[in-house]
Formats: C-alpha cells, structure tokens, sequence
C-alpha cells in the first residue's frame, strides 16, 4: 500500500486533471479492470464527503474502480457509522490516506444555517438528525459573526464543520488513533469548490 504522501500527491494530481479538463483516457473502469478488481481492492485514499450530486469523488480526483473507498452523506457528518466505514477501510485495506472533503454552497450546513436562526418544527426526524450533528460545529460561527454576510457565514461554517470531522476521526476513534500513531495513516480535510472544480487541501501534507 502506498504512504499517504504518495496518496495525497495522486489525488492532487487527478483533481489537477479534472481542473483543467483533462481526465485520463484509461480512467480505470475497463472490463478488464473490473475484473482484475473482482477477486479484492485496494483502494489508495479514503474519502469522507457529502451526497451532494456535484461532488462525486471519483469524478473530482479522476479516479477509477478500486481507487478510492468513498463515504457520503450529507453534510459528511461523523456519525458512528461513518466512523466504522472509515475504520474498516483503514484497517482492512492497509489504506493510509484519509480525507474529509466538505464543500462551497454545501446544501446540509445552509439548513443548518437557517434552522439556527429560525427553528421549524416539521423538520422530519431523520434530517433533524443531520442538522443536529453539524449544529454544534456551526454554532460558533454565527454567535461570533454577529452580523456577516451570509457568503461568509456560510464559508466558514463550511470550514468548521471539514475541521470538526477531521477531529473526530483523529480522536473519536481508538483503531484511527493507532492507525496513526504507528502505521503513518493520515487524515485530512479539504474543500471543494463548486465553481472552480479545484480541491484545496486544508492543511500541510503528511510526510515520507
Ligand atoms: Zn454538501
């Protein structure tokens, strides 16, 4: 398995193509791929990211079958499930390379957004939960930007809320923080825009 330095820089690279409008021709989702893949996988990076339709990880990072073990829900909140997933991929694969990929104009912190200033009661159980999950990263924000732009409430509440899964992962999880501390995993948080297609790593990478 390669380190996640090396994960990192290959996800750069294919988000550099993908940027620029330049995919892979051989983007691995051959028959033969596919079939090579049929007796296990390895997938290089482990991704947390949102459901939002215009966020497909393979599609951001060019990647193909096999290449990426990807988590989404909204709003990429860290439920125990999401954690476990990430757990397992990490544990079972050799995976080294984590990351939390939040997004510009992310539809599940703008609820959030707007259930805090002003709650419904309709709201369905089930995305209350959501809501209730990314509140406490958000919360924050609002109480010490009293008066801000929506755009940038919205920008840094985008940012708290990647922060605050990278943390949980980091710390919520005694398989993670050992996956860490002695085999080199790494997880990071990045934010993808809309927009541009560009990902911006939030951090330094990992090193060796
Ligand atoms: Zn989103």
């Amino acid at each position: 398995m390669i380190s996640a330095h090396e994960a990192l820089q290959r996800l750069r690279e294919g988000n550099r193509r993908f940027v620029s409008d330049d995919p892979r021709p051989e983007v691995g989702a051959s028959r033969s791929r596919r079939r090579e893949l049929a007796s296990g996988q390895e997938p290089f990076a482990i991704i947390l990211g949102c459901s939002d339709s215009r966020v497909p990880a393979e599609i951001v990072f060019d990647q193909g079958l096999g290449d990426l073990f990807v988590i989404r829900v909204a709003g990429k909140s860290v439920a125990p499930s999401q954690v476990g997933s990430v757990e397992f991929a990490a544990d079972q694969f050799g995976t080294r390379l984590v990351v939390v990929l939040g997004h510009s104009a992310c539809g599940a912190i703008a609820a959030t957004l707007e259930e805090l200033g002003r709650p419904s009661a309709e709201q369905s159980r089930n995305i209350r939960s959501i809501v209730d999950r990314i509140r406490p990263t958000v919360e924050p924000i609002l109480s010490a930007n009293l008066g801000a732009s929506p755009g940038l409430l919205m920008e840094q509440a985008v940012r708290a809320n990647i922060r605050a899964s990278v943390d949980h992962l980091r710390h919520g999880s005694a398989i993670l923080e050992d996956l860490i501390a002695r085999e080199g995993l790494a997880v990071m948080g990045a934010e993808y825009a809309l927009e541009t297609g560009r990902v911006v790593f939030l951090e330094e990478p990992p090193r060796g």
